[in-house]
């Protein structure tokens, strides 16, 4: 039964919903094997063994948003807010470059303080003194018109995960004042903006079936993203969820492959998130067809404080720690970090 799909996904890239559910729910381990070896093989012709990496700093944990899922949710109030100023969030670039980063992803709650004023001058600033390196915004939902400036600034890229590409899904897992349209369109205008553009789910998040996994492949197979992050839902212990149970590693694993299959270029990163609940998840995400890894370069004393769900891991260390482990990891599977600012290859 999976055969004839993993047959069909690899020669058409593309089946239907139906077909997605059932590739999910008939899942089997020699399933998985197929499915890894195939997304392996497509992944290498395109990327070889290179892992790219992206500097991930985190730049605010203040939220106006409130996500059922989110540990930063602005009604959690255990929650100890911090704010980088410019002038940090610059010389924490600084300090990638130095590490060999070509990318800098600014990662952080919808905080107003960073209006398209103060965003666009950090991002100017950092492209001014890095010519040579990429600028991805991950800064949620904005009007069509910031997109455009933070783009004319110089930012090369934009992530912000669809969460589900179902709309009841998505009334369970957000207040009423979200709105899966707003989503929707904030990505198109993305790609309109000409951003490279990544979307994305949690696995495993409250309410998720395999019906609502074939509506994300679907949405991933048509809107045809640069980048894809997925990673397995984790309760964080102050939000509505955290008596829910957390996603499954396998699943996030088999999905990963799935994904590069429907989409051979698309940059698929092995999450934090992947490594939170599986030891060697990121060594695992590579191997299922991930291609991308975004260490931490958040400076020490708020990385806790960016705490999306619980036991998240790399709190603790410097960022040129982080990056020595990473490198680490990918070497004793096989792979290498790139120094270089990994543009997808279509
Ligand atoms: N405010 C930005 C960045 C959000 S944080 C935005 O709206 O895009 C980045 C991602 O972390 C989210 O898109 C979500 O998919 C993921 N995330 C949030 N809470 C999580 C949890 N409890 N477990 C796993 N992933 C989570």
């Amino acid at each position: 039964m999976t055969d004839r799909l993993i047959d069909k996904l690899i020669k058409e890239r593309s089946l239907s919903k139906e077909e997605y559910a059932l590739l999910i729910s008939e899942r089997t381990l020699k399933a998985a094997e197929r499915l890894k070896q195939a997304a392996s093989e497509v992944r290498d012709e395109i990327y070889g063994h290179d892992i790219f990496v992206r500097g991930l700093i985190e730049i605010s944990n203040i939220c106006v948003n409130d996500c059922y899922y989110c540990g930063i949710r602005k009604s959690n109030a255990s929650v100890e807010r911090y704010r980088l100023k410019s002038s940090e969030i610059i010389d924490t670039a600084d300090r990638g470059y130095e590490l060999g980063f070509r990318t800098f992803v600014l990662q952080g709650g919808e905080d107003p303080a960073y209006n398209d004023e103060v965003l666009c001058d950090i991002v100017r600033k950092i492209k001014e003194m890095h010519p040579d390196s990429a600028v991805t915004l991950s800064m949620g939902e904005r009007s069509r018109e910031s997109y455009r400036k933070l783009h004319e600034a110089g930012a090369d890229r934009y992530l912000l995960r669809h969460e589900t590409a179902s709309p009841e899904h998505y009334g369970k897992l957000h207040p009423e004042e979200m709105s899966f349209s707003n989503r929707m369109r904030s990505l198109k205008d993305l790609r309109d903006t000409g951003y490279q553009t990544g979307c994305g789910m949690m696995v495993g998040s409250p309410f998720q079936t395999e019906r609502e996994l074939a509506e994300d492949l679907k949405f991933i197979e048509e809107f045809k993203p640069d980048m894809c992050g997925i990673g397995p839902f984790i309760p964080h212990r102050a939000t509505p969820f955290r008596n829910e149970r957390p996603g499954s590693a396998e699943l996030t694993l088999y999905l990963l492959s799935i994904i590069r299959l429907i989409h051979p270029p698309v940059l698929l990163p092995a999450t934090t998130a992947l490594g939170t609940i599986l030891p060697d998840g990121r060594e695992q995400g590579i191997l299922y067809g991930a291609n991308v890894v975004m260490p931490n370069l958040s400076p020490v004393r708020v990385r806790k404080k960016y705490e999306l769900y619980d036991n998240k891991i790399c709190t603790g260390e410097e960022a040129a720690e982080c990056v020595d482990c990473l490198s680490a990891r990918m070497k004793a599977i096989g792979f290498r970090i790139v120094t270089e600012r990994g543009d997808i290859r279509l």
